[in-house]
């Protein structure tokens, strides 16, 4: 036999086909150790033949086999194709998205358990050897039985002997560590409401290959997912289920283990290595049907799908930002067309261009107005910070926000206050002669954090210590400015003195569980106000929190961005999601610094349609995604004089595909990236907004030509920030 075969390195050099001789152990979809350049290393079979296409003296044999059930299933090599093509990556990488990193270094590896048992009793046993005899009695009782064990009990060498013999066997056993072992509770689900029932006839009687539910926070969407989960199971498929990271809380991770037990394999990063590659296994071997997780999720190795749900879909985690830069959505909808499955968007939220394709048709609207029960939207009341201000309350909260607190801490209720740190951060300033102190590897504010007395980078960590006078003039007039989540915390305890206030931002949680503690603890009732930044927005369902306080809510839009007003719209929405959940009605406070904003209006009055139209307008008037597409061509690396050059001929290259096409192109210039530096690397880029994505591949191309060792160049289309 002859295997064809992808080597794992993701040079385009090497992104060709290799063939291989091999015996019939060998099946597509297998991972093979192969002799390659002077080197043994991985390699991945993507078919067999019967014949060679090259001289058969030319070709050399597979050094090792690893799977016995082939990592990839069939599906991978036509998305690998695809993949490739789409996004100008070499096969291997595209492969890569298939198998879980831990699988691929050998970090971990399966775990064997070694069983004896009886094989050949007509082997005849000496009379005086008593223990062996012992043995073959005992597991005649016992057929299969844990090899240290034995041992333990009747000598290893008892053992030993007998299997040298024949007599027994000694058999090693794939072990399954599986993290949710222990899932307590059955949940068979709720008995569904008219709305949640109709929706799922909708879905599942609509042909269209792809349904957006748009319904508004609390509406039960996730039982609707759960319904159309266990359909597809009970008809014999599987079924992907994705969520943003953050949105596997406590709660909901009880509720999956419940409902699904272990046909739902969990994939999360507060599993270790080894229990995710576990559990990633039980999905490929078709012990679970049920792939739960974030984006990389949506490469879970299962066949014969019979559904993909993706929750939140406006989140802006459902874009990578590693090659390949791949949307979710769009994989997701190349897997349902491969299985001929449905995929199903929800959000109370839609993206503008997610719900552009609802409403011309392309994809099947399903839409809940109400919350279960017809539990009332919380009521939200705007603080004007600018009267407040004029009042003279310097504070970060309004009257109103300590008003509500206040009554909300006496009636035994929880509270939320949102930071909205977008574009926003506690900046030192030296107040004589302007300097801003910023990070020498990345050339971006650094901010102030009092725990440490230190000054940190948000995007490599470096610490700095605190300037006791201004590096530039020498004075000491430097101050911090622009309010923390720590200012918060110490301006609420002050407030409130009595009341148990935890934070949750990226300074707060670190480990692979930290956002599960804080979230726990705070969903058991241990603490009664949760202080946070976007990270506490989305899918959290605490029954008991009825307040939810915004400080900033126009923060994000002063942002530099044509998805300012559809990103203020959508976090507004979503942290307000949060109050009044359960039977106790809930509140929000928004405070603002322009009560009179649009966006701020349409969210308050819960009006996504208006907010829609309005906004689809504009960006039809002004050409911005759905009506164009924003492409940025990078380029970076370490030394700062190439990055120059590369980023020249990029611009070349750029200004040819213009002058072919001059209609395609709103806008293109050159410049350096605003985060002229990051991690060590410069940055530049070509920024060009097209009216469609008919160059795409072209760009693409672009940017493979340019690429050396020394500087990268990639594209980044509609990237969710220009920094
Ligand atoms: P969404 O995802 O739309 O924000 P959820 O799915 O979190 O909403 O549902 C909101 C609340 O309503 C949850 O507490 C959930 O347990 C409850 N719920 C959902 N469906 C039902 C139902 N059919 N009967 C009773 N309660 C329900
Ligand atoms: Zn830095």
């Amino acid at each position: 036999m002859y295997a064809q075969v992808i080597v794992d390195i993701a040079h385009s050099q090497v992104d060709k086909i290799f063939e291989y001789s091999c015996g019939n152990e060998v099946s597509a979809g297998c991972r093979v150790k192969v002799p390659f350049g002077g080197r043994i290393i991985d390699g991945f079979v993507i078919g067999l033949s019967e014949t060679p296409s090259i001289s058969p003296d030319k070709i050399k044999p597979v050094t090792q086999v690893f799977d016995e059930l082939p990592a990839l299933v069939p599906e991978c090599f036509s998305l690998m194709e695809r993949i490739s093509s789409r996004f100008k990556v070499p096969k291997a990488a595209a492969l890569r998205l298939f198998l879980p990193s831990e699988m691929r270094h050998g970090k971990v590896r399966e775990i064997y358990k070694k069983y004896a048992k009886v094989k050949d009793i007509t082997v005849l046993i000496s009379k005086s050897a008593k223990k062996q005899l012992e043995i073959i009695n005992f597991l005649q009782a016992n057929p299969v039985y844990d090899f240290t064990a034995l041992c333990e009990t009747f000598g290893r060498g008892a053992v030993n002997a007998l299997a040298e013999k024949g007599v027994i066997e000694i058999e090693k056993r794939r072990i399954i560590r599986k993290p949710f072992a222990e899932a307590e509770g059955a949940d068979a689900g709720k008995t569904l409401t008219p709305a949640q029932t109709e929706a799922i006839r909708l879905i599942e009687n609509e042909d269209k290959p792809v349904h957006l539910i748009h319904g508004v926070t609390g509406s039960g969407k996730t039982e609707i997912y759960l319904k159309l989960i266990a359909n597809q199971i009970a008809l014999g498929k599987s079924a992907i289920f994705l969520v943003p990271e953050i949105s596997l809380t406590p709660q909901m991770l009880t509720q999956l283990r419940a409902r699904f037990k272990g046909e739902a394999a969990i994939l999360h990063s507060g599993l270790s290595a080894g229990e995710k590659f576990d559990e990633w296994w039980r999905l490929r071997s078709g012990e679970a049907k049920i792939a739960i997780g974030a984006r990389s999720a949506v490469f879970a190795p299962l066949e014969n799908l019979g559904v993909i749900i993706i929750d939140e879909e406006h989140d802006s985690s459902y874009l990578s930002e590693f090659a390949p830069r791949y949307s979710t959505i769009e994989i997701a909808k190349m897997r349902a067309a491969y299985n001929g499955c449905k995929l199903v968007l929800g959000s109370a939220t839609p993206s503008v261009e997610s719900f552009v394709k609802a409403k011309d048709g392309e994809y099947n609207l399903i839409t809940l107005k109400d919350r279960i029960n017809k539990r009332p939207l919380p009521e939200v009341i705007i603080a004007d910070m600018c009267k407040e201000v004029r009042r003279g309350n310097n504070t970060a909260f309004s009257f109103a926000l300590r008003d509500e607190l206040d009554k909300t801490l006496k009636s035994g209720n929880q509270a939320i206050i949102f930071l909205n740190r977008r574009g926003y951060s506690q900046k030192v300033i030296c107040r004589d002669c302007g300097y801003v102190a910023k990070c020498e590897q990345c050339d971006v504010t650094l901010t102030y954090h009092s725990e440490d007395d230190c000054l940190k980078c948000h995007y490599c960590g470096n610490r700095y210590h605190m300037l006791p006078a201004c590096p530039q003039c020498g004075g000491v007039h430097i101050r911090y400015s622009g309010t923390g989540t720590q200012r918060v915390v110490a301006d609420l305890k002050a407030a409130f003195p009595q009341a148990r206030v935890i934070r949750m931002d990226n300074d707060t949680v670190s480990g692979k569980d930290g956002h599960f503690k804080i979230l726990s603890q705070f969903s058991q009732k241990k603490a009664d106000i949760l202080v946070g930044t976007q990270m506490i927005a989305k899918g959290h369902d605490f029954p008991s929190v009825t307040l939810v306080g915004i400080l900033d809510a126009d923060m994000s839009l002063h942002f530099e961005d044509y998805r300012s007003g559809e990103r203020t719209f959508q976090l507004i929405t979503q942290v307000s999601g949060r109050s009044g959940r359960a039977d106790a009605s809930g509140r929000v406070v928004l405070q603002t610094y322009c009560p009179d904003n649009y966006i701020l209006r349409y969210a308050v009055n819960y009006d996504y349609n208006g907010f829609f139209e309005n906004e689809i307008k504009l960006r039809k008037a002004t050409y911005f995604p759905p009506y164009a597409l924003i492409c940025r061509v990078m380029v970076t690396g370490e030394d700062e004089q190439k990055g120059i050059d590369v980023l020249k001929n990029v611009y070349f290259s750029m200004e040819n595909l213009r002058s072919a096409h001059p209609q395609e192109f709103i806008f293109m210039n050159k410049m350096r990236s605003p985060a002229k530096k990051l991690q060590g690397k410069y940055r530049f880029q070509v920024l060009a907004r097209l009216k469609s994505n008919k160059l795409l591949e072209e760009i693409y191309a672009v940017a493979a030509a340019h690429t050396t060792a020394e500087t990268l160049v990639y594209i980044e289309e509609n990237p969710n920030n220009l920094s």
